[in-house]
């Protein structure tokens, strides 16, 4: 097979490959945000193993593997198509190695498995979920058996997360915050913030609420034309291409910040994906680099932007001008302060930034465990209880507050919670070079974040997947990765906010 030929075949193979993903793409949005009717799952998984099927006969033709293989070792001009191919050729590599018949089985038990969770985390029974979960847990072993060489085991799963990363860099990462957080946490506690709470004791309307999601939508630069904003029960960011992003978020009536964050959390992720090089589209280029480089994008902007005194100094009229009578006598400094206040928490998604972590790495280790095989599904409950009484003080009362509480291993992931705080560390690192070149106090006290937006789009946004996790570091920071950017950022924020 000539290059050129090659090269014909496997762009007509990614053409079909996308237009079958689109089916992929909206049968998820449709399950996700409760429009597909329940009895609608049994016949969809039917049809969705099919697509799976015919994209696997695709991946792993021989013909498909043959130009994969040309391609892969051919230098080209085109340095984007030659990393895709890379990738490609690696990823098709490893899917040879699966079993088809366990490939297609996992695909079809992971469409069983979302509503089952849905039940089992509103009625808080983890019995419900427990043998689905046991199976997502066999497999993962399988798998990392199956396609494991140089890696083994969890380091497979780490790797396929986040490039580069695996247990022996996750546990000198976590042992540094480990040493320098959990001393601050112990400082901080028992301290508590003074400010004006009165705002706790009011029910916060769900449509006015979305107004205010609205407006942000407007500061964020979150392009209407090209976004949609819907409900599901865990908000979340999903695109097909970057002229089609939709950010999904949960409206609680007492709690008047958490649709907020959730809001500019996802919009973080989203600019990311509406940045991409319009050259991208439809390449294996578009979309976000990695899962940490995702999370690094959406943590910026919910907390390097989005928890900064000058930015609710500049929005904060506006939340009150919706709530006139629940906020008032309450000033932008009261908000911030709330919204910065440390707790021993129970939820991730609602944990404040120095906890933040702690939460991840007890996730890291029970996963650890899992692959090691020390830990089975049915152990979940009482290590999770056990855990977070060890290291952030707190009694679980149920499952849907515990264990049930991410929807990450009903989606059949291991490997992915990591990603979330070494994203946290990336967005600190990158937030230090992006105040050189700007005046971060001026631009967040702006009416939007354009000028943001603006460098985030030329210093990485705009390369896409075109590279991996570390070059973009480089290029973005003009340095190699280092976590003490982030260790410093939370150390001056807290002992600034606490006084101590
Ligand atoms: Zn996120």
């Amino acid at each position: 097979m000539t290059y050129e030929e090659a090269k014909k075949q496997y762009l007509d193979r990614r053409e079909k490959t996308n237009a079958i993903g689109l089916g992929f793409y909206l049968n998820s949005l449709d399950v996700e945000t409760g429009v597909a009717p329940s009895q609608s799952f049994a016949y969809r998984s039917k049809q969705l193993e099919v697509l799976s099927g015919i994209i696997y006969d695709m991946t792993t033709s021989p013909e498909a593997m043959e130009s994969i293989r040309v391609l892969a070792e051919n230098e080209t001009e085109d340095q984007a198509l030659l990393h895709e191919v890379r990738l490609a050729a690696e990823q098709a590599e490893k899917l040879a190695k699966i079993p088809k018949e366990e490939y297609l089985a996992f695909n079809a038990l992971l469409n069983e498995v979302y509503p089952v969770y849905v039940t089992a985390k509103q009625t808080s029974d983890f019995s419900l979920f427990e043998p689905y979960l046991q199976k997502i847990f066999d497999y993962n072993r399988k798998y990392v058996n199956w396609v494991g060489g140089e890696k083994q085991g969890y380091d497979v799963l780490l790797d396929e997360f986040e490039r580069d990363y695996g247990q022996k860099e996750y546990d000198e990462f976590f042992a540094l915050l480990k040493e320098a957080i959990v001393p601050l946490v112990k400082e901080i506690s028992g301290k508590k913030l003074q400010f004006n709470d009165s705002f706790l004791q009011y029910e916060y309307d769900k449509e006015r609420q979305l107004e205010f999601c609205e407006y942000l939508r407007e500061v964020c630069c979150f392009d209407r034309e090209r976004t949609v904003m819907l409900e599901s029960e865990h908000p979340f960011t999903t695109n097909n291409g970057s002229h089609d992003v939709r950010i999904t978020n949960h409206f609680y009536t007492d709690n008047l910040s958490s649709s907020i964050f959730s809001a500019i959390h996802e919009m973080g992720h989203g600019l990311y994906e509406l940045q991409v090089a319009d050259e991208f589209e439809g390449t294996g280029s578009g979309g976000g680099a990695s899962l940490a480089m995702h999370e690094s994008q959406s943590r910026l902007m919910e907390n390097m932007i989005g928890r900064s005194l000058p930015f609710w100094k500049a929005h904060f009229p506006k939340l009150q001008s919706i709530f006139p009578k629940e906020l008032e006598g309450v000033t932008a400094e009261d908000f911030y302060k709330y919204v910065n206040r440390v707790e021993e928490s129970l939820i991730r998604t609602e944990a404040d930034e120095l906890t933040y972590s702690i939460h991840v790495l007890i996730r890291y280790e029970i996963e650890r465990a899992v692959m090691e095989g020390k830990v089975e599904a049915k152990d979940i409950p009482a290590l999770w209880n056990r855990k977070y009484k060890e290291y952030l003080n707190v009694d679980v009362p149920c499952d849907k507050e515990g264990c049930l509480q991410d929807s990450h291993w009903s989606g059949g992931s291991l490997g992915y919670f990591p990603t979330y705080s070494l994203g946290s560390a990336y967005a600190a690192q990158i937030y230090r070079a992006m105040e050189r070149d700007l005046d971060m106090d001026t631009v967040l006290g702006g009416e939007n974040l354009r000028p943001l937006a603006d460098w985030l789009k030329e210093h990485l946004h705009r390369y896409g997947a075109s590279k991996f996790p570390k070059e973009l570091i480089r290029i973005a920071t003009g340095e190699e990765f280092s976590p003490r950017y982030y260790v410093e950022y939370l150390t001056e924020k807290y002992r600034t906010l606490y006084g101590i």
